[in-house]
């Protein structure tokens, strides 16, 4: 047994390596970059041929060449962000249908608090909604552990498992106990080829199946050593439920709540496995008068056991009149208000950290980004066609990376920031709604990602309307991963997809062409049929980066 201090990504990422993974995929993005940067390194050190660890280019591509490689008997892993997963959702429902062969986790970074994302969805909603086990970790050794667990649970059920991780668990580090790895599976083709087949008449069968399934899942999460029961000398009038992280800002709280309760332990059931350990629910409940819920994220597990329990029991979780925070993530402080606590001095309180006195930082784009530029283009072009302020005429649709940050003062561009791609078809449904100029402001590699098939719809519808690419060819916003093209290919890509190649225009993202950039952009957006716009230049960051490693390797 070896002792380490790992983020929890991390944890993930070598609990995963223990557990015999031979590959990995993934998409970039906050928080949970970190599992694949990590195995990527592993991979290295080991050789290609041993763990293939790759970036690709979306969350459903990378979803689908794991069950490739779970087809033929390999461990794989699936790494993304809570937003990912939307864009996976297609062979993540159809992929619980399938007879799993070599072990397929699906490990999901959830962002309460909209750090660094759009929403705040929940990844066990997903799991519930496919049928998929679902393990929660709560602290770093448990993430270790219950990804080494997730293989198992995969060959042994033949079922996709979802492992549900949160921000403050992956960017935290704690020392984890590791203990040695088990050999990887051999390549062996799965033996039932029915199973991977959703044909109709396979599919029902393969339903049929998954649905036979769920007495067992329920089973094993029932004896799950992370779905603990305490009722042993409790106070049963009151029943506590926590899950992951949920659990431990119960426990910072528990001996202020106990004294405020003159010394009685309310009776607790603390959840890390999933399905719903619907009888430990029940048992928790049988004398309880009232019920506290702490879950961080959506109240899952709230409005799942308000159909189970009898209505005369009290809940108070996000749902309830003592509301904890609906949104947001869960902390301390929260929980202690949804206790009932008095409020105390704390880490986040002004008593301790005077927040207030300290000036705000909103984010904005780095001092001398190429996406700066592009955008003093935009905004003059747009300005000269469409008069300052409202531009009636004019929308300009963005989309995610960087360059969102232009949606606030001193560009102000972006009037629209949806999800990975949308800028792309919204410009367009803009253009035919009958706006003039409909502009869509895309990345590299979100373009890649999936702005792609919009723009071969507005390809061949040929709509009025302009996709402005800003080329740093890099992922800058996770990290400074690889693109999955180099920018000498976008070009190509598109002409082949039968864009016009007279409108087709590359401009250098710089100051000094402003006034050049600009009538080119707006003769493209004055066009009315499609054109496509890329502004280059390397992101500032990566550019420094890659010469520090440059000068570095010199040396
Ligand atoms: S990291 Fe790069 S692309 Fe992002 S804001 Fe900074 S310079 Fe611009």
């Amino acid at each position: 047994m070896k002792e380490q201090a790992l983020l929890g990504d991390e944890a993930v990422a070598l609990g995963a390596i223990h557990a015999g993974l031979s590959s990995a995929y993934g998409y970039p993005g906050t928080p949970s970059t970190e599992i694949m940067e990590y195995l990527m390194e592993k991979a290295k050190s080991e050789g290609a041929d041993a763990l293939k660890a790759r970036w690709c280019v979306n969350e459903k591509t990378a979803l689908e060449a794991a069950l490739g490689a779970s087809f033929a008997g390999k461990r794989t892993m699936v790494t993304m962000k809570h937003v990912g997963l939307n864009v996976a959702s297609d062979p993540f429902m159809n992929g619980a249908l399938l007879g799993i062969k070599g072990g397929l986790v699906i490990a999901v970074a959830d962002d309460p608090g909209m750090h660094s994302s759009q929403n705040e969805q929940d990844s066990r909603f997903y799991a519930s909604f496919a049928l998929v086990p679902c393990l929660e970790p709560r602290n770093q050794q448990e993430a270790y552990t219950m990804t080494r667990e997730a293989f198992d649970l995969s060959e042994r059920f033949r079922i996709p498992v979802l492992l549900r991780i949160c921000t403050r668990l992956s960017h935290a580090r704690s020392r984890i106990r590791t203990e040695a790895g088990r050999d990887r599976n051999p390549l062996s083709k799965t033996d039932n080829k029915t199973q991977w087949m959703l044909l109709p008449a396979y599919a029902k069968q393969n339903y049929i199946s998954l649905i036979e399934k769920q007495a067992g899942l329920k089973e094993w999460s029932e004896a799950h050593s992370a779905n603990k029961l305490e009722l042993e000398g409790r106070d049963r009038s009151l029943g506590v439920i926590t899950s992951g992280l949920g659990g431990n800002y119960y426990e910072e709280n528990l001996d202020d709540f106990v004294k405020s309760r003159g010394g009685r332990i309310p009776a607790r059931l603390h959840i890390g496995a999933y399905p719903l350990p619907e009888a430990s629910i029940r048992r928790l409940c049988e004398k309880a008068e009232r019920l506290i819920v702490i879950e961080e994220g959506q109240p899952v597990i709230e409005e799942k056991i308000r159909g189970i329990l009898p209505h005369s029991i009290t809940i108070d979780g996000k749902l309830g009149a003592a509301a904890m925070n609906r949104t947001g993530e869960l902390d301390p402080d929260v929980v202690r208000r949804g206790l009932g606590l008095p409020e105390r001095p704390s880490v986040l309180s002004a008593a301790v950290l005077p927040l207030a006195t300290l000036p705000a930082r909103p984010p904005q784009l780095c001092r001398g980004c190429p996406h700066a530029d592009s955008y003093e283009t935009v905004k003059k072009a747009v300005r000269e066609l469409d008069g300052a302020g409202g531009h009636p005429n004019t929308a300009l649709n963005s989309d995610i990376g960087c360059y969102a940050l232009g949606a606030l003062p001193p560009y102000s561009v972006p009037e629209s920031i949806v999800c990975m791609g949308a800028s792309v078809g919204m410009a367009r449904g803009a253009a035919e709604a009958g706006l003039k100029y409909a502009i869509g402001i895309i990345g590299d590699s979100t373009f890649l990602h999936s702005g792609i098939t919009a723009l071969i719809d507005a390809i061949a519808a040929d709509t009025p309307m302009t996709l402005i690419i800003l080329d740093n060819s890099i992922v800058a916003m996770t990290g400074y991963q690889q693109t999955m093209l180099s920018s000498d290919k976008l070009r190509p890509l598109i002409l082949g997809l039968g864009l016009k190649s007279e409108h087709l225009l590359e401009l250098e993202a710089k100051k000094n062409l402003l006034e050049e950039n600009t009538v080119k952009l707006k003769k493209e957006i004055e066009y009315r049929g499609l054109s496509v716009v890329i502004f280059k230049r390397e992101c500032l960051e990566a550019f420094r980066k890659r010469r520090k490693a440059e000068a570095n390797n010199e040396e």
